[in-house]
């Protein structure tokens, strides 16, 4: 593939592309329909999808053996590539059962036939050993450690290809893929892109670390994530909703993009900030932001581990560069938002909110004080909260 003047090389070199379109589509779908039908749990219905688009690039298809334990054991691929996480496909050992090596398969959504994959091969599962090294603890009270231990077994391996996109398709519009948002930001000019992974809605913090990141480059690429996340995280729509609310009265329209990133959050800490960085590697991003705890839970990760950890992997390796950022908030003394990096006063001076005490304001009906959170994305909140209720009161 020819590589664009100027824009950051994809992960391995080449940009992936494993959906399938046309004739090629049309053919897939007749001969899938005598394959064996395998469910995709719902990681691995993102999974496909980002291995498709090529946000995983290298990857063409779920990890086989050499991968996954190359990648638990040393935080890189069986080639030697950087690579942080193991993105596999489980299944039960009564389907893994009825299954060969070399086979072809159809991949499910329940009804929803998403890709066929070869098995290349079919291998159990080390969870002890994923959890310990990627999650790095076996807790199961840990919702990413709770999820392995859940899933099936038997790991398959082998390439993918996607012949339909996800069952329920949120946020069509922003779902740009990376060969999208390359082009879109070469036609902006933008040469340094720096991305914002967020799980979470937008507050005064947020916005601080994304513009002080935008004073040193081209473009903010804002791409939360919208798969699956756990249960009493914001819902996806509501955190959307909040960017929405403040982009276009507080951002530079020709300097900020807004995408949606279709990832699974596994809340593996240091690790998933590896994978976060270069999963926006592929989207054409040359820096990237990693905030305190990043992609954490719990008290599972010191706070700076996600800062630490890029120091493991040699100068160029990852390709892009991180941005780090400390503990933000308002200050009283200051005037300002500020950092525990840049404010020279105390806790007591202050404005920060935990994000229980948030919950139980917004439940409340109260406003969040305005130096932690725009009125605008208060009001989104709230809207969102008592839609939730509504729908669990099943009114
Ligand atoms: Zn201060």
């Amino acid at each position: 593939m020819a590589r664009m003047v100027g824009s950051i090389p994809p992960h391995g070199g080449q940009l992936i592309n494993r959906t399938l379109r046309g004739e090629l589509r049309e053919a897939a779908l007749e001969r899938a329909r005598s394959f064996p039908q395998v469910q995709l749990t719902p990681m691995a219905v993102s999974d496909l999808e980002l291995i498709a688009v090529g946000a995983l690039s290298p990857l063409t298809g779920f990890m086989t053996k050499a991968d996954y334990d190359s990648v638990i054991d040393t935080m890189h691929m069986a080639n030697g590539l950087a690579w942080s996480i193991p993105v596999t496909l489980p299944v039960a050992d009564d389907v893994a059962d009825g299954l060969r090596e070399g086979q072809e398969i159809a991949l499910l959504d329940g009804d929803h036939l998403m890709g066929i994959m070869t098995v290349e091969e079919k291998y159990l599962a080390d969870k002890e050993r994923e959890a310990r090294e990627v999650y790095k603890t076996t807790d199961l009270a840990h919702p990413g450690v709770d999820r392995l231990y859940r899933y099936g077994n038997t790991l398959l391996g082998g390439e993918v290809f996607m012949v339909n996109g996800p069952k329920e398709t949120e946020f069509p519009e922003l779902r740009h893929e990376p060969a999208q948002t390359r082009r879109m930001f070469a036609s902006r000019g933008w040469r340094r892109i720096v991305a914002f992974q967020t799980r979470n809605p937008i507050h005064r913090a947020h916005e601080y670390i994304q513009k002080v990141a935008l004073e040193i480059v081209d473009g903010l690429f804002l791409h939360p994530l919208v798969g699956e996340t756990k249960a009493d995280d914001i819902p996806a729509d509501v955190r959307i909703a909040s960017y929405q609310a403040i982009l276009r009265d507080y951002y530079p329209p020709d300097r900020v993009l807004l995408g949606v990133f279709p990832a699974a959050m596994r809340y593996a800490g240091p690790r998933e900030a590896i994978f976060h960085a270069i999963a926006r590697k592929n989207y054409g991003c040359t820096h990237f932001i990693v905030g305190r705890d990043h992609a954490g839970v719990g008290n599972y990760y010191g706070t700076y581990d996600a800062h630490y950890i890029f120091d493991e992997f040699q100068p160029g390796e990852l390709g892009i560069q991180p941005l780090f950022f400390d503990y933000t908030f308002y200050c009283k003394k200051c005037e300002a938002v500020v950092s525990a990096k840049t404010c020279p006063h105390g806790k007591e001076d202050w404005v920060f909110l935990s994000g229980t005490q948030v919950r139980q304001m917004l439940e409340r009906g109260e406003m969040l004080p305005e130096e932690f959170t725009r009125p605008e994305v208060s009001k989104v909140l709230m809207e969102g909260i008592r839609a939730k209720r509504e729908e669990q009161e099943g009114k």
